[in-house]
């Protein structure tokens, strides 16, 4: 149980010091798509404050069903019409098949692993842009982070007409 107490008692710091934000609309009405990577602080590499966006994270930063739910009211209910996806280098679903995947795990899920990079993020990036509901997000980025540089590669820029 330390580690759930530690988390409990780094709380009681923050509370009295946060700064509060009263409205739940991303400021720069943006939404980041990335891994759930510990080696990856969103808001420090892209220059986000808090308030400014949506942070969507999972293993690979991949565009699941569960990221189509969450941008459906993003862009709907909370304004956002930009969106990033962030791959990153090292990841540890590169190089990796669904078969081994689902040895480790035991568990059959597909767990979109990654195989070209570049390749993935822009059908990612396709099957955003064809879903018609999300047809507010006007613009999208993606971008691979390298994990030991801390840099960005721009990959992909995308406007709707
Ligand atoms: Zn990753």
């Amino acid at each position: 149980m330390t580690q759930i107490q530690r988390l409990l008692d780094a709380n009681a710091g923050y509370a009295s010091a946060r700064a509060n934000v009263h409205d739940a609309r991303p400021s720069r009405h943006l939404a980041v798509i990335t891994c759930m990577d510990a080696r990856i602080d969103v808001f420090a590499v892209l220059g986000l404050h808090l308030g400014e966006a949506h942070v969507l994270r999972n293993a690979g930063g991949r565009l699941t069903e569960d990221v189509l739910r969450s941008l459906a009211l993003s862009s709907h209910v909370l304004g956002v019409d930009t969106v990033v996806f962030m791959q990153h280098t090292k990841c540890g679903l590169a190089g990796v098949t669904d078969e081994e995947l689902a040895a480790l795990t035991g568990a059959d899920l597909g767990f979109l692993p990654i195989h070209d990079q570049a390749a993935d993020l822009r059908e990612d990036i396709d099957v955003l842009i064809a879903t018609p509901y999300l047809s507010r997000i006007t613009t999208v980025g993606g971008f691979v982070y390298d994990v030991e540089s801390g840099e960005l590669d721009g990959v992909v820029r995308w406007q709707r007409p």
